[in-house]
């Protein structure tokens, strides 16, 4: 009704006007829709464990008399405790990446940090599966900071621009998701490396599993958010749904982006490509002269 109204209203300005209106009105209700869909998948994700939780304090208390009953109830809530917490956190990390402007107090930010530090936030769920990580921070060319002649790069070369927590979550979140989605014995492998882009030069940071891989069809929706290839696995792993959504937040509040490479059964890539420290600030410097 609304749009019809608004576009007898601007028709003598031409159809094209309109349909632009139009367009605009559809693509509000569109947003509406997606935030109204959020708002219940949060409450549902939530009510779960509530709900559990709830269940399992009655049954401790029933089982008053069976100390081992209680401990295993006891164990069973401490699991649905920690579900929520992840929960909380991770809804608190995505409302931070979709309302803060990461450029706004940006800094440079060392690759070889971020691996590392992905890596070692990693360590334990990956020796408990005996999976192999290696990573390999590769700076053929850096620039020299002084005269800037090309020289034989060290690893510090390689920087990004931007939040380092926000950068570190999403790097995080990929190698989580590698460990999580293979199975025992197999290798997963981080590989940062500058490529040249007409643009300006773009850090390129792949993290590849030999895990359960994704289908063409998931492929599309896996970045969506409390969207899950298999709900069950994802919960089992501690999983919430939203790691993938936060990536993309990042990856685009820092002008980059986010790609998946995935063949069923056999892995998955996932590629991080932003721009690096210097492309960026020069980038941003040219804004400022154009405002
Ligand atoms: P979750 O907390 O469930 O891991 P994410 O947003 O990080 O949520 O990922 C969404 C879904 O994408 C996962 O539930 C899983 O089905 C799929 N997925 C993500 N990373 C991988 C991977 N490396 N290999 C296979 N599937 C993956």
């Amino acid at each position: 009704g609304e749009a019809l109204a608004v576009s007898a209203r601007v028709a003598p300005l031409g159809s094209r006007l309109v349909l632009l209106l139009v367009e605009d009105l559809t693509e509000a209700r569109r947003i509406e829709a997606v935030r109204r869909d959020f708002v219940a998948n949060v409450s549902h994700e939530l009510k779960t464990p509530v709900g559990a939780l709830s269940l399992l304090s009655e049954a401790v208390m029933d089982a008053s008399d069976d100390p081992e009953a209680v401990e295993r109830f006891a164990g069973r809530m401490q699991i649905e405790a920690t579900r929520l917490t992840n929960l909380v956190q991770e809804l608190i990390d995505l409302s931070r990446v979709q309302n803060d402007n990461p450029l706004e107090d940006a800094e440079p930010v060392r690759v070889d940090e971020l691996v590392a530090e992905a890596v070692d936030r990693c360590r334990q769920p990956a020796a408990s599966k005996q999976i192999t990580m290696a990573s390999n921070v590769w700076a053929p060319e850096g620039l020299d900071q002084g005269g800037g002649a090309r020289r034989a790069g060290g690893t510090a070369d390689l920087r990004l621009w931007g939040n380092r927590g926000q950068l570190a979550a999403a790097l995080g979140n990929l190698v989580e998701n590698a460990v999580n989605y293979s199975p025992a014995r197999t290798r997963v492998g981080i590989a940062a490396r500058r490529v040249t882009a007409p643009g300006g030069d773009l850090i390129e940071i792949a993290v590849t599993d030999q895990g359960i891989g994704i289908s063409d069809k998931d492929k599309e929706r896996i970045f969506e958010r409390f969207y899950r290839v298999d709900p069950a696995r994802s919960r089992a792993t501690g999983g919430t749904g939203l790691g993938l959504a936060i990536v993309k937040h990042v990856a685009a509040s820092h002008g980059g982006e986010v790609t998946v490479w995935s063949s069923e059964g056999q892995g998955s890539t996932f590629t991080l490509r932003l721009p690096e420290a210097g492309a960026a600030r020069d980038r941003a410097q040219q804004h400022a002269a154009l405002d």
